[in-house]
Order: structure tokens, then C-alpha cells, then sequence
């Protein structure tokens, strides 16, 4: 290979040598390149920092009338992307694509497959190379080394072309007529952090900031015993209003005891803080409002300075309550009562905003609330984790998206990408239903409330996995036979401190009861890695996937542990409980978690507190190293469950929230059906004992023939999915399950599987 890449590298510097105009050297080049790389269409586009578009410069194989008119902004559509985010796209179907675009009258419809390569020196990206195939086929690797080898040499002579350029006084753009596509200057594509995950459409609803600071001017009070006098009382309406906001909250999500606003009724409550605006208002004379805004500041310096992320992400909080007696301050003053009323709003709106307040948040109508995309605020803002517990997906971090977008626009949030896009075009929106589609997500199916059987009547336990009480509803209206996974760690995130046992034993009791019976999975506390608890200050790790989390953490902080345990025992009473332990890598780790749950059960007896004393314990298959020590491990649990999120993620060395990752994190990869087939091997014959599955694979519809095929019969979802996979099984008999399964192992690659799986289900469902 290297032979033939110094064999083009020759041909381009004969044809620089050549030529003395730069836009035929480009055209030279790509049709020397599309010749030698035996590809239909070669192309190369060029970064213009006047219009900040990237525009054809030259092309091979597309409409050579495109050349100086086809321009994107970076980021738009795939060349964009491809530029922006300075990474190499190699997609075998790009109209499949979210991010392709489609650019009339180049002539590209036909081509299918398609290359991205960026073009860099000196750190600059000046360009992109691409190519297009009709096959819709990945360009093979060779290609793809040849295109890296090229593109530093690319990239030089772009530079070198710029250069004379400037030096010569003309700016290099000199284009005009602009071929844009269509709707091109309507569409925006913004990119932020995903505090949840999901896809959500809707309307855009800009929230208007309610940091009006800044409309507080300078002011002198007349009488300082008056505004003394507005400012106490301004702070008892607004504690009064405080505890409004957290029965609201409360009636929404009863784990928070709504504890966001415990910390804004700890700031009315706080001595220094309220004495020091009181001093502004005697001292200096100011009226209460200023005072506020004045220590406000000073308070927000100081934050500032904090070094822990999620302390300093608190000034939120702060400014939240001051802004609020702000408005109760004027709302005395004025005769009103300073709330906020919400009109005229879209039934389904994604919620923009520079920067949104737990309380702004609580006082909207939750239920319309498609998505949350915020400028300000990083993933464990209380916001974050409100929009992680309402199970709203969620962007934060996205530059200038209050001001880039329109009431009303259209709006699309991939948030598995991290991307927003507003006022998509037609190609994007039906991407968009395609990716919805492909989640196999069909919310239109009746509910089948029979029991789940293959066709030769194996029963198959579908299961929900739920965060909070108010999922408890979705139980019975998707049809899930218990809880599979009841995942205790919102009850932590969403407080600024530690559940007491008291707290706890509140919530899992209601659980255990409005499980009506049916069994449920409490996972205890799975914090770490992706969960993190940021109120505990724990050791700050290299790498959290791998550090003390799960089971290890709690082994190590029997403070929280014991309380944990003692509540879920207690709340067992009142249903059927099985405790799941998380992140398991040894059978030390199950026998010092047994060796504490018996201590505990003693010391509850002896205090002859009432307790569940016949309940089942399981680990989570999630660290690899325990899937050789499955034989063993059997004997010492009641069950296992398959947490394929995190071991997906461990066996591929993958981390699981990492988009650039994605290929490697593939669920349907044929290894990693040799491991459930193995894991399911490992428990046939073991009627007493039960295998589960409940990562996110457990939900994906063409998941479930190969999971029966490989004996997992216990399955836990979203409850949401329950339908589509019932539906699906209901289609094979356990043969044709195992059977699908060894086809299945038998291919390479999991885009293989994925085909033969959609396949056979379509055949299926064809009758
Ligand atoms: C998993 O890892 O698959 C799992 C179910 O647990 P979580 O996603 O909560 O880590
Ligand atoms: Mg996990």
C-alpha cells in the first residue's frame, strides 16, 4: 500500500508542479484520486472563513456545475460534521444517516456509500475529502489509510493556496450564487452534553430567564424600618411559597421529598446571608431588592472559588430563592403576587432555555415537556437530575441555543448523539422517524395482557425496570409481571444528602405495595461511574468506571450500606423482595454482603423490628471477570441478572456513554451473544435458580428470540417495551429461538445479525 500512496503523492506534486491556478490543481487532484482509488465520486471542499461555509472546490464524478456553490455551514450535514467535529466518517448508508443532507442537483442521489475525510495542518482544519460509492458498503480499510496518508498533503496545499491568497489581498472567496440546500438556512445543528438520554421532538418554548439581576437598578430607600420590615415578611411568603413549590414536586416525584428546594429553605433560614443584605438595607440605605442583588454578587464570587464542581453549581440554587423573594419583594411592594403563569404552550415542547432553575422546571407543565435543551448547567445540576428522574431527555452545554432558536420552531434532540437540531429539514425529520422507528418503539400497540409464551409455551417473564414510584403506574398499563430492577440510586441523586433509613423505608415500602404482590428487584445502591453522588465527596478517581462503585463502594462505607440494607428489609414486609447486588467481581464481594444482611437481620430481631425474612438475593452479571465463575457463583445466590449496559461496556473496554465508541458498544456483536449463550448454559438444569437480563438489550424487540434461544426466559425492561417484545416472542417457537441464535454466532459482524434478525421477524410477522 505504501507504494501506490507514494505513487499518488508523486502524481499530485507533478500536477502542483504543473499547474499554477489552485482550482485546477483540485480538480486534477480528485480525479486522480477517484482513479486511483477506484471510487465513483471523489470531492473536496474547502473551508471559507469569510461566509464560515465549507463550498465544493472541486469534484469528480458529482455535477461539476456544483463546484463553488454547494457550501455548508461546519457541522451541517456529514461533510460539516465531519469538519466540526475533525473526525473521519465512513458510512455505508448515508441517507440512513440522522446528520446527512441532501444537496439538489449535484447529481449524488444514486451514491450511497460515503467518506469523510477532514483535512488538517498545523492543527487547523482547513477542509474535507470525500468520497461516495453507490454500493452501500463501508469504504474498506485500505482506502481509508490511503485517504488519511493524503489528506496532511491536502491540507498543505489548501494552506499554501490561502496563504498567496492573503498575501496577494484577495480573501479567497470571490463566490457567490451559493447553491444552499433547501431549507439550509432555516436548519441549525448544536451539539451539548446529554444529562439524559433519548430522542424527543416538539416545539420550541424559549424560557425566558428569570435572572433579572439586572433590572434591579441602584435605588435609596426612604425609610429604611419600612423596607426592613418588606424584607422579613418577603422572607416568610417566600419560605411559604418554598414549601408550595416542594408539595408540587413532591406530588411529581416522591423520592425528591423535594429536597432540591431544602436547600433554598436552608439559604431563607441563613443567618450570615440574611444579615448581610439587612446591612445592606440599614447601612447603606438601599431598598431590599438591591440589597439582595448586592450580596447576590458577592455570594456568587465566592462561589466561584469553590474547587468541588457540584458546590459551585449550587450558586444556581442560591440565585433561584433570591430571585424568587426578588419577586416577592416586588410583588408586596406592587400588590401582586410575583408568580409566573405559563400560556398559549405547545402540547409537546422542547424546553429552551439559557439557564433554568429546579424551580422554573417545577412550576412548568411537566407532562408537555418533550425535552430539555439548557445553555447553562452541567450534568449534576439538580435540573440534570430532575430531567434524568422525570425521564425527560435532556442537553445541557449548548452554546447560544436560547438565542439560535425561535419560539415555535421545530426541534429534534438526538441525545445519544448529543445533538439538537432546529428547524430540521425534511431529510432530517424523516431520519429522525426512521431512528425512532428503528428503536422499534411502536407506543401504538394494544396491550396484550396474556401471558408472554413462545408458541410451544414456554413462559417468558417480562419484567419493568423503574427508577421511582411514579413508574409504578406503568406496571399495570404495559403489562409487566413485577419489578425486574428497581434502580435505588435516584433516591440519592435526586437529594442533597444522604436518605435517611426512615426516608428510604418510605419509598421502598410504597414500592413494595403498589407491586400489588408481584415480585420486586431492589437493586441496592449502585453509585459510581456514570451515577455519581456529588454531595459525598468521594475520592476523586482517574477512572470512576473503575474505581470504587456499586457493591465495592458500599462494602467500604458501611455507614451507608447498613441503613440501605435495614430499609430494604423492612420495606419487604409488605411484597415479595428480591435484593440485587451490583457490579459483583468476586464471591468475596456476595459473602461480605451476606455476612452484613445477617448481621443486620439480627440486630432488627433483637430490636424486634418487623422485617421480609424470606427474600431472594442475586448479583448483576455486569463485571466480566465473574462470567468464569459462573459454576460456583450459582450455588451462592438465588439468581443473576445481566446488567448488558455495563458489561457490554466492560468487555469491550468501551465506555458505555461514549458516542465515538459506539461501534465497539454493539449489544449484538456475535462475542457477545457467545457470552449469554454461555451465561444461559451455565444455568440449565438449575431450576431453582433464575437467569434475568436487565440492561437496555433486554428491551430491543430483536433481542428477545436470541435471548430465549440462549435459556434467559426472565427479561427486564423499560416498561414501555413490554408490548413490542411480547409481540415478537409470541412469533417463535424456543427452537426456532436456539436455532436463530447458533445462525446467529455463526456470522462475523453485528450488523450481520442485526439483518438476519430484522429479517426473520419481518418473514415472521409476514406470517
Ligand atoms: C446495566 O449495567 O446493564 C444495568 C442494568 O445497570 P445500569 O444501567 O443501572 O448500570
Ligand atoms: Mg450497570
Amino acid at each position: 500500500m505504501i507504494n501506490r500512496i507514494l505513487n499518488i503523492l508523486k502524481l499530485i506534486s507533478e500536477i502542483i508542479a504543473k499547474n499554477d491556478d489552485y482550482n485546477s490543481v483540485l480538480t486534477k487532484i480528485v480525479k486522480l484520486l477517484a482513479k486511483h482509488l477506484n471510487v465513483e465520486v471523489c470531492s473536496i471542499y474547502v473551508y471559507d472563513n469569510s461566509s464560515d461555509s465549507l463550498i465544493l472546490a472541486a469534484t469528480q464524478g458529482l455535477n461539476k456545475k456544483s463546484v463553488g456553490k454547494v457550501m455548508m455551514h461546519p457541522g451541517e450535514g456529514l461533510t460539516g460534521a465531519s469538519f466540526q467535529e475533525n473526525k473521519i466518517l465512513n458510512i455505508s448508508n448515508s441517507y440512513k444517516h440522522p446528520q446527512f443532507m441532501f444537496f439538489k442537483n449535484t447529481g449524488e442521489a444514486k451514491y450511497k456509500s460515503f467518506l469523510a475525510v477532514p483535512l488538517t495542518a498545523g492543527g487547523n482544519c482547513l477542509g474535507v475529502l470525500t468520497m461516495q460509492r453507490i454500493k452501500p458498503e463501508k469504504f474498506s480499510s485500505s482506502i481509508l489509510d490511503m485517504a488519511k496518508s493524503l489528506s496532511t498533503q491536502l491540507a498543505n496545499l489548501i494552506l499554501n493556496a490561502k496563504m498567496l491568497n492573503a498575501l496577494s489581498g484577495n480573501n479567497g472567496n470571490g463566490k457567490s450564487n451559493h447553491h444552499v440546500p433547501e431549507n439550509r438556512k432555516e436548519q441549525l445543528l448544536l451539539r451539548g452534553i446529554a444529562a439524559n438520554s433519548g430522542i424527543a421532538k416538539g416545539a420550541a418554548f424559549i424560557f425566558k430567564s428569570r435572572d433579572f439581576f439586572h433590572t434591579v437598578h441602584h435605588e435609596l430607600s426612604s425609610d429604611t424600618e419600612k423596607e426592613l420590615a418588606v424584607f422579613d415578611k418577603a422572607i416568610a411568603l417566600t419560605k411559604k411559597k418554598t414549601l408550595e413549590l416542594e408539595g408540587r414536586a413532591l406530588s411529581m416525584i416522591s423520592e425528591a421529598d423535594a429536597s432540591i428546594f431544602h436547600v433554598h429553605l436552608l439559604f431563607l433560614e441563613d443567618r450570615t446571608l440574611l444579615e448581610a443584605i439587612k446591612k445592606e438595607i440599614t447601612a447603606n440605605r438601599h431598598t431590599a431588592e438591591y440589597g439582595i442583588k448586592i450580596i447576590f454578587q458577592e455570594y456568587q464570587k465566592r462561589f466561584k472559588h469553590l474547587k468541588d464542581q457540584a458546590f459551585r453549581e449550587k450558586v444556581m440554587d442560591l440565585k433561584d430563592v433570591l430571585l424568587r423573594l426578588i419577586e416577592t419583594v416586588r410583588g408586596m411592594k406592587s400588590g401582586s403576587d410575583g408568580s409566573v403563569t405559563f400560556k398559549n404552550l405547545p402540547e409537546k415542547l422542547i424546553l429552551i432555555a439559557e439557564e433554568l432553575l429546579p424551580s422554573d422546571l417545577i412550576r412548568m407543565p411537566i407532562d408537555r415537556i418533550s425535552g430539555i435543551a439548557c445553555e447553562k448547567g452541567g450534568i449534576t445540576a439538580h435540573v440534570a437530575i430532575l430531567a434524568k428522574a422525570l425521564n425527560i431527555p435532556a442537553l445541557m452545554g449548548i452554546k447560544e441555543i436560547s438565542r439560535k432558536a425561535r419560539e415555535n420552531d421545530e426541534i429534534l434532540m438526538d441525545c445519544h448523539a448529543e445533538l439538537i437540531y432546529i428547524r430540521p429539514t425534511e431529510q432530517i425529520k424523516k431520519n429522525f422517524e426512521d431512528l425512532i422507528r428503528s428503536g422499534s418503539l411502536d407506543e401504538t400497540l394494544p396491550v396484550d395482557s396474556t401471558p408472554c409464551s413462545t408458541t410451544d409455551g414456554v413462559n417468558i417473564t417480562l419484567r419493568a425496570n423503574i427508577s421511582l414510584i411514579c413508574e409504578t403506574s406503568l406496571l399495570k398499563k404495559y403489562g409487566a409481571q413485577g419489578i425486574g430492577l428497581y434502580r435505588t440510586e435516584f433516591l440519592y441523586m435526586i437529594r442533597d444528602y444522604l436518605p435517611t433509613e426512615e426516608d428510604q423505608y418510605k419509598v421502598f415500602s410504597r414500592i413494595m405495595k403498589e407491586a400489588e404482590g408481584n415480585e420486586v428487584t431492589m437493586r441496592i445502591l449502585d453509585t459510581g461511574g456514570d451515577k455519581p453522588l456529588p454531595y459525598m465527596n468521594f475520592p476523586k478517581e482517574d477512572n470512576p468506571a473503575l474505581g470504587v462503585r456499586g457493591t465495592r463502594l458500599l462494602l467500604s462505607r458501611e455507614d451507608i450500606l447498613r441503613p440501605h440494607l435495614k430499609a430494604i428489609l423492612r420495606a419487604g414486609i409488605s411484597g415479595k423482595l428480591k435484593i440485587l447486588f451490583p457490579m459483583i467481581s468476586a464471591s468475596s464481594e456476595i459473602r461480605a454482603i451476606n455476612k452484613i444482611l445477617a448481621e443486620i437481620k439480627d440486630e432488627l430481631r433483637k430490636n424486634k423490628i418487623k422485617f421480609a425474612e424470606n427474600y431472594k438475593t442475586g448479583i448483576m452479571i455486569e463485571v466480566p471477570s465473574i462470567l468464569f465463575d459462573l459454576d460456583k457463583l450459582i450455588n451462592e445466590v438465588d439468581f443473576m441478572s445481566i446488567g448488558s449496559n455495563d458489561l457490554l461496556q466492560y468487555i469491550f473496554a468501551a465506555d458505555r456513554g461514549n458516542e465515538a465508541l459506539s461501534e465497539s458498544f454493539q449489544s449484538f456483536h456475535p462475542l457477545f451473544l457467545k457470552i449469554l449463550k454461555q451465561a444461559g448454559n451455565a444455568f440449565s438444569g438449575r431450576k431453582d435458580k433464575t437467569l434475568s437480563i436487565c440492561g437496555e438489550f433486554a428491551g430491543n424487540p430483536l433481542a428477545a428470540p436470541l435471548l430465549t434461544g440462549a435459556g434467559i426466559y426472565d427479561l427486564s425492561m423499560a416498561p414501555r417495551r413490554i408490548p413490542e417484545v411480547k409481540k415478537t416472542l409470541k412469533m417463535f417457537s424456543s427452537e426456532e429461538c436456539r436455532q436463530l441464535l447458533e445462525n446467529a454466532l455463526k456470522l462475523q459482524t453485528p450488523q450481520e445479525v442485526i439483518s438476519l434478525l430484522g429479517k426473520t421477524i419481518t418473514d415472521k410477522s409476514r406470517g
